[in-house]
């Protein structure tokens, strides 16, 4: 290798050195809440808002008059939003038993009805005092799965581990390699498994402060409101 390629090897891993931080900020963390990013339909929805209706932008309209329609849209659905979000924390969910549903929304009272009903067909070991695996093999016969090569992951890939820890407060947390807490923002059927086992009470495994906060009904009513 010439002096030149060798110098402009170490100035490159210089630079990369020095750049770590920022390369640091693109490493890939798991989308959190990503149940509500499954679809393009909101962003369709805003194109419909933007073409016709009552604020619809012509193309021959200047920035300024185009963008004072788009503002009054939004803070027309923002009001409308909360409207809405007002009536449902007025109105009684009947459709569950458990204690949260005056606390949550319909969608996250039912994510986490779904996950208690699936603890009944999840098998579970204790591995350790505070560590615990969950498993359900039989997925792929009687679930609708969303791809097909889901049921060629070889079966040890798909045991997930809650493990428990105890903060220095005393506070109490469980987390489950799953995912499913960060991810759809509701605790996953392997907890519910898990306080099945312990013998805890249907209407104590859950508490209105585990769910995320997208779920509460309160979050909407507040919803770009300036309080804390
Ligand atoms: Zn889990």
């Amino acid at each position: 290798m010439s002096k030149e390629a060798a110098t402009a090897v170490f100035a490159w891993k210089h630079t990369h050195r020095d750049k770590e931080p920022k390369l640091a900020g693109y490493v890939r963390h798991g989308v959190k809440n990503h149940t509500g990013a499954m679809t393009t339909s909101p962003t369709e929805g805003q194109n419909v808002h933007i073409r016709h209706g009552q604020d619809k932008i012509g193309v021959k309209y200047q920035s300024h008059k185009a963008m004072r329609r788009l503002l009054n849209r939004i803070q027309r659905n923002l009001s409308l939003r909360q409207q809405r979000a007002h009536a449902e924390l007025a109105r009684n969910t009947l459709f569950s038993n458990a204690w949260t549903r005056d606390y949550l929304i319909r969608k996250g009272q039912a994510l986490l009805d779904r996950n208690h009903a699936k603890r009944l067909h999840i098998k579970s070991a204790r591995l350790a005092g505070d560590e615990f695996i969950m498993w359900n093999f039989d997925i792929g016969d009687w679930l609708d799965l969303p791809h097909p090569l889901y049921q060629v992951i070889p079966n040890f890939l798909r045991i997930c581990k809650i493990k428990l820890v105890t903060e220095n407060s005393g506070a109490n947390y469980s987390k489950c390699t799953c995912g499913e807490r960060e991810g759809v923002g509701v605790p996953c059927a392997g907890f519910f498994k898990m306080c099945d086992d312990a013998g805890v009470a249907n209407n104590e495994m859950v508490h209105p402060c585990m769910v995320d906060v997208r779920y509460l009904k309160l979050y909407h009513t507040h919803y770009g409101a300036k309080t804390n």
